[in-house]
Formats: structure tokens, C-alpha cells, sequence
């Protein structure tokens, strides 16, 4: 197989760091781009001695060593976002800029060199969606502009409409991809992420923080299975030009969440429930349900998730062990 050179930004994050393993361990070279500011040092320790992998402390404003990482890429995969709901409605400034700014900036750099692009949006596009399970061609239903959780889902569908805009007008290829919620080893609960709260929570023996009624669901699916969709579409003839969700179907409620969580860890947590408004700002609107409809990339790469939930909390709670 062809070894391709792969520019990731947002590289030292979560999930950017859990690609580059994947493409290194596949014989591909990765150039990792990120500022640490929701990535880290440690998120990429174990990569830097590898020869294929090159790193770059810097950000999307810096245009020389984007152009110069955008010059040498075959791929790029644009991860790096203002991410996490706590940092979201903290610094709506930040959010706003950083994602239209930056994938502007990645799509301008992507046409100069013809490299191809996947763009890293999210479930969020759906805003109160109407029917479940949501398709990539549904309708979205966002919240008010004065409730400043939605801004996230506002950028990143301006940077949807920016990327297929520069397929059909330019002939890029670009391949804007909805993440689901996305768990595993890695990530942090400090921006929000429930399931790392929840797993370190219950190893402090902390009571395990609800919000709202805990009726609320999701489903969450295991980095290692996201992984193997991008790596897949990103090879893929016929992924450019059309939006993929990427997800679990499995959904649980956050409250059956906190139960799970505390039988996986042995703790001796309780469970308090916290009211949206104390928990993140006066008038926070929540989703009750998200469920990806997975037709679309089940039927372009055969993908599906494999790992169970069970198989997450284990792996979430032997990373913070
Ligand atoms: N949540 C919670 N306690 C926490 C953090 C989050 O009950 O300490 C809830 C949150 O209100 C939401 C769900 O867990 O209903 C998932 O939150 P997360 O921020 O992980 O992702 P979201 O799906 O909201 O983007």
C-alpha cells in the first residue's frame, strides 16, 4: 500500500493522537500540529521517538507552518476545534473564531497544495433534532442565538458548508465527518466530557454529578472504533463531497451512565442530580436524545462500532488508574 503523508491539527488531542497511532502503526508519516490548548505533552509521548512522526507546536494562525505542513501533506484531517460544552459556553469569542477562522485557513492551504481534506464536525449540527435517528440529510433544529451552546453547532456547520463549497466550486476533496460522542483513553473531563467525569468521580468516591433529570441519553462509541472510520473514508475513492456521521448506536441514559459506572469501578459514589442551570449557565438547553443513523458509511466502507460500552468504561478507567 502507497505511504501517504498525513497533516493533522488538533494532533496531540484526544483523538488526534489516537489517529496518528493508527497511521504510523498502517506505515503512513504524520505531521501533528497543535497548541496544547486542549492537547497535550503526554497525549503524544509515546509517538515522538518514532521517525515518521513530526511535531509542530504551534497554531491555525500561524500561516507559515501551516502552509509549509499543508505543502507536504497528501491528507489532512482537521481536528482541531474549540471543543467540550463547559469550554464552549465559557468562551463563546474563542469558539466562534477558532473554528471558522481555522478551517478557512486548512481548506485556503488544502487548494494550494490539492491535498485532500477530512473535516472534523459533530452531532451538535443537530441541534433538538426531530427524528431519530438522525440522518446527514435531515433537517437541524438549533436553539437561540442568545444561548451561546449552539454558536459550537453553528461554526461547525459553517465549516460543512465551507468544505462541500470547495468541493463543488474548486474540486477539493473534502469530507466533512459528524462525530457522535466519542470516548476513551485520553480523553479529559475537564472541558465537560461526562464519561471521564463520571469514571474519575466515582474513583474519588465523589458523588457522580447528574445534570438535569439523568433521563437524557446518548451513545457513546470508543475512539478506537472512530479511528478506523476516518482512516477508511480517508482512502476511500468516493468519500469527498458528502457529510458521514460517525457513531455508536448503543444509547444509554445518563443516569443508567452513573449506575454503569460506579459497578464498573467498585466505588462507593452516590449520585447527585444538579440542575442545567447551576451546572452550566442560566437557560442551558440540553438534548434528550442523539442516535446516529449510520446507513451512509455502513454502505461506503462497511463500517460499524464494535466496542461495547462496558469495553469503554474499562478502558476510560485503567487510563486514569
Ligand atoms: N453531563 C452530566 N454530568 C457531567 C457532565 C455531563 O450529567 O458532569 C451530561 C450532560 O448534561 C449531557 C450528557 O451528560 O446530557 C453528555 O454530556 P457531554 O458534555 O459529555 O456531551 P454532549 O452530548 O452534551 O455534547
Amino acid at each position: 500500500m502507497d505511504k501517504k503523508t498525513y497533516f493533522i491539527t488538533g494532533g496531540a488531542g484526544f483523538i488526534g493522537s489516537h489517529l496518528s497511532e493508527l497511521l504510523l502503526k498502517n506505515g503512513h508519516r504524520v505531521l501533528a500540529l497543535d497548541n496544547f490548548s486542549t492537547g497535550s505533552e503526554k497525549n503524544i509521548e509515546g509517538l515522538i521517538d518514532n521517525e515518521n512522526y513530526h511535531f509542530v507546536r504551534a497554531s491555525l494562525d500561524d500561516d507559515i507552518v501551516v502552509d509549509r505542513m499543508a505543502s507536504e501533506s497528501d491528507i489532512i484531517i482537521h481536528l482541531a476545534a474549540a471543543v467540550g460544552v463547559m469550554l464552549i459556553v465559557e468562551r463563546p469569542v474563542h469558539t466562534i473564531r477558532t473554528n471558522i477562522m481555522g478551517t478557512e485557513k486548512i481548506l485556503d492551504a488544502a487548494l494550494r497544495y490539492n491535498s485532500r481534506v477530512l473535516l472534523a464536525s459533530t452531532s451538535e449540527v443537530y441541534g433538538k433534532g426531530v427524528s431519530i435517528p438522525f440522518a446527514e440529510e435531515d433537517d437541524v433544529l438549533l436553539g437561540a442565538s442568545s444561548k451561546n451552546r449552539w454558536a459550537y453547532a453553528a461554526t461547525k456547520m459553517v465549516d460543512e458548508f465551507l468544505g462541500l463549497a470547495y468541493h463543488q466550486e474548486y474540486g477539493l476533496e473534502v469530507v466533512p465527518f459528524r462525530l457522535f460522542n466519542t470516548v476513551g483513553a485520553r480523553q479529559t473531563g475537564q472541558y465537560g466530557m461526562v464519561v471521564p467525569r463520571f469514571v474519575q468521580q466515582a474513583m474519588n468516591n465523589e458523588d457522580i454529578t447528574v445534570f438535569g433529570t439523568g433521563d437524557q441519553s446518548r451513545c457513546f462509541c470508543d475512539v478506537r472504533d472512530i479511528i478506523r472510520a476516518l482512516y477508511d473514508l480517508s482512502l476511500h475513492a468516493d468519500s469527498p463531497g458528502q457529510v458521514f456521521n460517525i457513531g455508536s448506536q448503543n444509547e444509554i441514559s445518563i443516569t443508567g451512565l452513573a449506575e454503569k459506572v460506579i459497578e464498573i469501578t467498585g466505588s462507593s459514589s452516590g449520585i447527585k442530580y444538579i440542575p442545567y442551570d447551576e451546572a452550566y449557565a442560566p437557560g442551558f438547553e440540553d438534548m434528550e436524545r442523539r442516535v446516529p443513523d449510520l446507513s451512509r458509511i455502513n454502505k461506503l466502507i462497511g463500517w460499524e462500532s464494535e466496542y461495547s460500552i462496558d469495553d469503554i468504561l474499562n478502558s476510560v478507567h485503567d487510563s486514569l488508574k
